[in-house]
């Protein structure tokens, strides 16, 4: 049966205090939705500027593929929802979690030059749908940050296009998307992409300390 908005705003709830506790989503940053209904769009997804270490389900909002308010509130819709709405077309996504960790800022800048960054070889990429094995090379692609969402919204697509098995992909200097066909698949590959930027981090500080 599917689940009520009241469930999803709940589940969301529980998720944003998560990783607000691990420091993901740190001064109201990031965002997080999950999908009511596909035919109409119907999706629930934290409001604009909200500490998500105290988010509450009246900070979950309704909106339609236009990002227009569906459920009345006296709050709006992150700017980053046209992002969200557009993933979920894409990809054919239940819910989209966007984190702004310090590790997944510092890939997101220094290996914008490559376009992205390559994760391969951990037994952590087989939590990741469809993964069987740890020989399994991801390649989360890089996008450069834009305050023009529409246009924002373009270059997603089109690096999703281009990227039909990632499941993730990296804005520069800003954070990190994934999603997955439910809320608990989305909250599964996040939390081992976090793991998995951070275990690449410490791994070269230190290296690079032992010259
Ligand atoms: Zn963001």
């Amino acid at each position: 049966m599917a689940e009520t908005i009241e469930e999803i705003a709940a589940g969301l709830v529980s998720v944003a205090r998560g990783f607000y506790r691990r420091g993901w989503l740190m001064g109201t940053s990031g965002n997080l939705s999950a999908v009511v209904e596909h035919e109409p769009l119907r999706l629930a997804i934290t409001a604009s500027g909200v500490d998500k270490g105290e988010l509450t389900a009246e900070q979950v909002l309704l909106v339609d593929d236009a990002v227009q308010l569906v459920k009345e509130s006296s709050r709006k819709p992150s700017d980053e929802s046209l992002l969200h709405v557009r993933i979920v077309k894409e990809r054919g996504a239940g819910a989209v979690l966007h984190t702004h960790s310090i590790w997944n800022t510092i890939f997101s800048d220094l290996h914008a030059k490559y376009g992205g960054v390559r994760i391969e070889g951990f037994e952590m990429l087989k939590g990741l749908a469809g993964v069987r094995s740890h020989e399994h090379s991801e390649w989360l692609p890089i996008v450069d940050n834009s305050q023009d969402m529409p246009a924002l919204a373009e270059t997603i697509s089109k690096t999703l296009n281009a990227h039909p098995s990632a499941h993730a992909f990296l804005i520069r200097r800003h954070g990190l998307y994934t999603w997955g066909d439910d809320l608990a698949q989305a909250k599964r590959h996040l939390e081992i992409l976090e793991f998995l930027l951070e275990t690449m981090g410490q791994t070269a500080i230190i290296k690079t300390s032992r010259g």
